[in-house]
This record gives structure tokens, sequence and C-alpha cells, in this order.
């Protein structure tokens, strides 16, 4: 089992507030560049889960919750139950909990600091961040720092060289011992943990009951605009609460849990590379159509920390837009480009 405190071999995530902090994280010389030099080969058939996953176990408080959300998500298919404010309200919530909380929050933002933007702005991204039902901040960002440090290698936390399977959610149900340990904390989400904020998510499963309470919040708020559009109908109140339970949190939730997912494992697989990094990380135009740019992961495994996915014209990165309005406003600074856009700048 490897111990958790001894020194990554390297990283080229190396988030900002880690490498103020004086950790030991050191950046690949090998990875990240241009058509250079070549990636270290990786025979599929030889990685293995990560040890602290051995022997597999579930992680059944997991499992449950998201059998539970995806039985909810299903029942979309009863015409009961659809409404069209509550498929326009999943269809805005996968901009404003997906792109908003995911994309720019958890991981632009949190886990590789490619920008910066005031504590009241950054704790909101982080709360759309949890309605999404994929962890408290601070595990999540830990997972993917990790899977930066060593993608497709062991112990990468998801890597689909495993298994198809088992990078797109075999991993999550999954009990992994490391992350059980405060050392695991202390050595990936130190910055983070600094935060009482974060720190007080982390506690009794802080974070899980802040995703109830929105889902709480959106099911009340359907049944109130149920009774008030039906003029006062009790059995309307109870139809467009479920609606907005079935439609704006859950179908929504499952489809932004699988966008994430397919980043994990689509795009490690399937699609093309500008860049040889020392991964499998693959440009795929599907996967960036569903997660608002993310789906540029070969580009974002070569320059980690730049705030834009998309680095050629044709990479459409929605979320990179939505940073540079915000750079605009004065909302977010130290905007991290990438090399291919500080050449054209
Ligand atoms: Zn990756
Ligand atoms: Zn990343």
């Amino acid at each position: 089992m490897p111990e958790t405190t001894c020194p990554p071999e390297s990283d080229e995530t190396k988030p900002a507030q880690i490498a103020e902090a004086g950790s030991s994280l050191k950046a690949s010389p090998s990875a990240g560049t241009v058509g250079g030099t070549a990636a270290v080969e990786i025979d599929p058939q030889s990685v293995p889960r990560p040890e602290a996953t051995q022997p597999y176990r579930i992680l059944w408080k997991y499992a449950i919750v998201l059998a539970l959300v995806h039985l909810f998500a299903v029942a979309a298919v009863l015409p009961y139950f659809f409404t069209w404010s509550g498929l326009v309200l999943a269809i805005a919530g996968h901009f404003l909990f997906g792109m908003f909380g995911i994309t720019i929050g958890y991981h632009r933002l949190l886990t590789h600091r490619g920008f910066t933007c005031p504590k009241w702005l950054e704790h909101s991204l982080a709360v759309l961040g949890i309605c999404n039902l994929q962890d408290s901040p601070a595990r999540w960002v830990a997972i993917h720092r990790m899977h930066h440090q060593h993608s497709d290698h062991q112990p990468d936390p998801h890597t689909p060289l495993v298994g198809f399977l088992w990078g797109h959610v075999g991993w999550v149900i999954c009990r992994h011992r490391d992350l059980d340990r405060t050392s695991h904390y202390e050595r990936y989400v130190r910055d983070l943990l600094r935060d009482p904020f974060y720190l007080k998510l982390e506690r009794r499963d802080g974070w899980f009951f802040v995703f109830l309470t929105h889902a709480l919040l959106i099911t009340m708020a359907g049944g109130l605009f149920g009774y008030l559009i039906s003029g006062g109908l009790t059995g309307e109140a109870v139809r467009y609460a479920g609606s907005w339970a079935v439609w704006a949190v859950a179908v929504r939730t499952v489809f932004v849990l699988h966008g994430t997912w397919s980043v994990n494992s689509l795009a490690h697989l399937f699609g093309y590379r500008n860049y040889e990094t020392r991964d499998e990380s693959t440009n795929n135009w599907l996967v960036a159509i569903f997660t608002h740019g993310e789906g540029w992961h070969n580009n974002h495994h070569a320059e980690p920390r730049a705030a834009s996915h998309g680095h050629r014209p044709w990479e459409f990165d929605m979320s990179w837009w939505v940073i540079r309005g915000m750079e605009r406003v004065g909302l977010a600074k130290d905007v991290v480009r990438p090399k291919a856009m500080q050449k054209t700048a």
C-alpha cells in the first residue's frame, strides 16, 4: 500500500497555492510539450486499479444515493412528471450548476487556480458545484489533483485503462482507503482546507445536506409554482413539485454526473491529441459539447492551469468565454491563458 505522505513523482497541475505552501510537487519536464518529447508508453493491459481500492469494496452510501438519483431521473419517462417549466429548469440548471459549479468552480478555479475571484464568488461557485452530487469541494479537488499527478498510471484514481466502466463510474462507488486519510487531504488540498468554509463542508458530510437542501427548495418552488398557475389546485401543486424534483434536480444531476464521468472515461480513450502528454488524454468534441468545454481534455492535460481548454480556433470552450466575461467585468483576475493563445495575442 503506498504511503500517502511520500512526495509525488511529478505534477503538471501544481496549483498555485500548494506551490506557495512549499509543497514538493514538481513539474514534469516531459509533459505538455507541443509535438515535443514522446509520451511515456502505456500498456493498456498493465494499469491495475489503485492499490488503495483493492480488494474492491463497495462504498454503499455513494452507491445507494447514486442509484436513487438515477431512479428519480428514469421517472422522467412518465408523462405525469413532464412539465415545460421542469424541462427548461433542467437545461438552465445544466448551465448554472454544471458549468458554473463544476467546470468553472470545482475544476478551473478550485483545482487548478486558473484565475482568481472574490471570496464570496468563489464560495458561491463551490456551493453551485455541491448541487451536482459530485462530492465535497475538497474531496473532488483532491481526487482530481491526484488524477493529474498520476494520469493513466497507478495510482490514478479513475483511469479507464483499468476498464471503461471503472473509469466512468466504478471508481466512484469503490472504497479508496487513501481518501479516508487526513494525510491525503494535507497533501492535496491543504490550500483549500485552510478556509473554514471548506472545512465545515467536510464535517459530518455537511456538503450533502447542502445538496439535499437545494433539492428540497427546488421541489417546494415547483409545488408553489404549480399551485399558483393552476389557480390553487393541490393536485397540480403536487404534480409540479414532482416534475421539478425529477427534471430540475434528478435529470439535470444525472446529466451533469455523466458529463463529468465522460471526461474521465471517453476523453481518455477516444478523440485526437494536440499534445504528446504522458497520459492517454484526448480531445473529444462530443464530450466538449456536453461539458461546456471540458472535453478538450488533452489540451487540458498539456496545460492544466490554463483557464481555456480550447487551444485551436475550432475548439469551442463555453466556460472559457464565461471566464473571459467575468474578467471583463472585473470578477475574474490573474486569468491563466494557454501558450497557444499567448502567441496569437
Ligand atoms: Zn484526465
Ligand atoms: Zn484538471
